[in-house]
């Protein structure tokens, strides 16, 4: 297996209840490694120019709106096969589908305060770091 890097974002709902190291915690414990942490409140245009790729989904505005309501938890995960192994430990977009012991079926409100974010391939992480995170902040 590859040696990997993702971007992760323990997202508002997750913040707000205190649960950022019981997420930090399942990552870990799944073989990734924080190499990268940040906490942060977005801006709109920040959001906006994130999720750009889901500008024309009808949720789009809740979506900046949620996102935006209060501090995200920014991180880069390296480990074998990072990008998989930590949407396997995510779960599935919507909690009522994740599976059992995953951070969403776990701690994830709704389909959208789902508590995590996790990049979906990786050139989407690779990009997602180079927005979130400077060369300098990073340390493997
Ligand atoms: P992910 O890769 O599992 O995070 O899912 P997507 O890339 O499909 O969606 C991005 C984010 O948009 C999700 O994590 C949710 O926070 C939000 N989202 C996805 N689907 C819906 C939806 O049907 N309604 C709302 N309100 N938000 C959604």
């Amino acid at each position: 297996m590859a040696t990997e890097r993702t971007l992760s974002i323990i997202k508002p709902d997750a913040t707000r209840r205190n649960v950022t190291g019981k997420i930090i915690d399942k990552l870990e414990s799944a073989g990734l490694r924080v190499i990268a942490q940040k906490r942060v409140r977005w801006s709109q245009a920040y959001a906006e120019a994130f999720y750009a790729v889901h500008k024309e989904r009808p949720f789009f505005n809740d979506l900046v709106a949620f996102m935006t309501s209060g501090p995200v938890v920014m991180q880069v995960l390296e480990g074998d096969d990072a990008v998989a192994t930590n949407r396997k430990v995510m779960g599935a977009t919507n909690p009522a589908d994740a599976e059992a012991g995953t951070i969403r079926a776990d701690f994830a409100e709704s389909i959208e305060a789902n508590s995590v974010h996790g990049s979906d391939s990786a050139e989407n992480a690779a990009a997602e770091i180079a927005q979130c995170f400077s060369e300098g902040e990073i340390v493997g």
